[in-house]
């Protein structure tokens, strides 16, 4: 049997660090065994994945070296390796589940479905699906499609009994047959959910082992039945521990940087980002902390991986990326390194709008423009001070800002000032002052080139990184404030389209 081994990253946002620490267990397995590692690209949520975000996660991997065999970009023999141009392969395979009776049609509109959710919270149970799809003969769901009436595909599940899942590193899983939902497989618009085509893929596409994140595991029941229904044998399967904040909290961008391209702008080595997430719930057999991604692969055993939460933090990371630019980079290395980073035409562009107007000359641009390029700036006390603004208002306005960009999808200079300035209309702030304290802290100075266009230079993981910087600068706001705001906010922001 050759190893077949795959990453799938939805394309809907940054490219993730928990993205590119399956691919790494992935990419390690795989070579190991001599077998193959494959990316797919798992774009059936239409309306949140975009080109970009593919683009910038085949990236990111690629500057961490981890190289898969087959992709979207690189072909392969089993592709398209787009969940969106297999649309037909899944209908095909809905239609095979509903003739063999494991699948059926559900003709429930959304406001059914909620009005039925919330009788069952008011009688005190978990809202699930209720089977009313059942409930119709096959003769009469097959004539209202036929009417072309909308609908949905849901699998069959069991009532009762408990479902036993294996997994490499926990053994046997046992999930109750009854927290499982009759998921649908295809939905109203012939697209497929995450389970089918993660399933129909798996198998098409030849994988042996499923290494993905722990999150995952409640899906497992629902996977090993799809198998089942088709015949197929199941992967193997191994989740992988959730990285965790310091706080033991899921890794998340709230409370630390989560993208690779924040690592990246901030002068990571990828050798050393690599070298972290290899440390993360495994070790080497003689537990050196620093190791290559070619030493790591030469000692690799999954079985060694520790099941338990492995905390990524950041300043572990800075004291060993520290190491691998002193004992790594003689002084050649070293200026290719920083020149590759950004000291080239590529990263300069964007930033010369901002600064050739102002500058009289050339050195002029590192008190004007070293904040581009610096990582968090130092903040002095009673830098925020304001003529108009107290402490608390900046927290406010700080804090209101960081959690409005992290819902800010297009991060262009327009929609940015959009979003800002509605925000501070509906704070009640004249949008000089509510910029002043924003100023601060991504500048580190209320005088410097224009406030939007410098957010857009940064990028959204440098500026998020610094809002959080300034906010812990100012010591925050307390829980029962934040509360309070995420309230306030809630208000003022209409909800995101969310999936299934
Ligand atoms: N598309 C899923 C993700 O975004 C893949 C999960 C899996 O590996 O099965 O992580």
């Amino acid at each position: 049997m050759t190893v077949r081994t795959r990453i799938a990253p939805s394309p809907t946002g940054d490219p993730h660090v928990g993205t590119a620490y399956v691919a790494l267990f992935n990419y390690c397995f795989a070579r190991k065994h001599g077998g193959h590692f494959i990316l797919r690209i798992e774009d059936t949520d239409r309306a949140r994945s975009t080109r970009a975000s593919e683009l910038m996660i085949l990236e990111a991997l690629r500057w961490l070296g981890l190289q898969w065999d087959e992709g979207p970009d690189v072909g392969g023999p089993r592709g398209p390796y787009r969940q969106s141009e297999r649309g037909d392969i899944y209908r095909d395979y809905a239609q095979q589940l509903l003739a063999q009776g494991d699948a059926f049609r559900c003709f429930a509109t959304a406001d059914e479905l909620d009005a039925m959710r919330r009788a069952q919270i008011a009688r005190g149970e978990t809202p699930r699906y209720d089977g009313r799809g059942l409930l119709l003969s096959a003769a009469e769901a097959e004539a209202r499609a036929a009417r072309g009436e909308p609908h949905v595909i849901r699998m069959k599940v069991p009532a009762e009994g408990v479902c036993r899942i294996s997994d490499r590193l926990r053994g046997e899983i046992e999930i109750p047959w009854a927290q499982v939902d009759m998921q649908v497989l295809l939905k109203a618009d012939g697209m497929p959910t995450y389970h089918l085509a993660n399933v129909v893929d798996d198998h098409l596409m030849g994988i042996t082992h499923v290494i993905r994140g722990e999150e995952w595991i409640s899906s497992a029941p629902k996977h090993q039945l799809l198998y089942r229904y088709f015949g197929w044998a199941m992967p193997e399967l191994c989740h992988l521990p959730l990285l965790r904040n310091p706080d033991h909290s899921k890794l998340s961008k709230r409370k630390n940087p989560t993208s690779i391209n924040y690592y990246r702008d901030m002068g990571y080595l990828p050798e050393a980002l690599l070298n972290y997430l290899g440390r993360m719930g495994w070790s080497m057999p003689d537990e050196r902390e620093k190791f290559s991604l070619a030493e790591m692969l030469a000692a690799f055993d999954l079985d060694r991986v520790r099941p338990g939460g492995p905390v990524f933090d950041v300043e572990k990371l800075d004291w060993l990326n520290g190491r691998w630019i002193r004992e790594d980079l003689d002084e050649r290395a070293f200026a290719d390194r920083v020149a590759a980073w950004a000291f080239n035409r590529e990263r300069l562009a964007p930033a010369i709008p901002l600064i050739k107007d102002r500058i009289e000359k050339f050195t002029d641009i590192v008190p004007l423009a070293g904040f581009l390029l610096a990582g968090m700036p130092a903040l002095a006390d009673g830098a925020f001070a304001h003529k108009h603004l107290d402490r608390d208002d900046c927290v406010r306005i700080l804090q209101f800002t960081s959690w409005r960009l992290d819902a800010l999808a297009d991060w262009r200079r327009d929609p940015l000032f959009a979003a800002l300035s509605e925000l501070a209309v509906a704070l009640g702030y004249k949008l000089r002052d509510f910029t002043a304290p924003l100023y601060v802290a991504i500048a580190g100075t209320p005088a410097a080139p224009p406030l939007f266009d410098a957010m857009v230079v940064l990028g959204p993981d440098l500026v998020r990184a610094r809002l959080r910087h300034a906010l812990a600068h100012l010591g925050g706001a307390s829980k029962k404030q934040a509360k309070q705001w995420q309230k306030e906010l809630a208000e003022l922001t209409a909800p995101e389209a969310g999936e299934e």
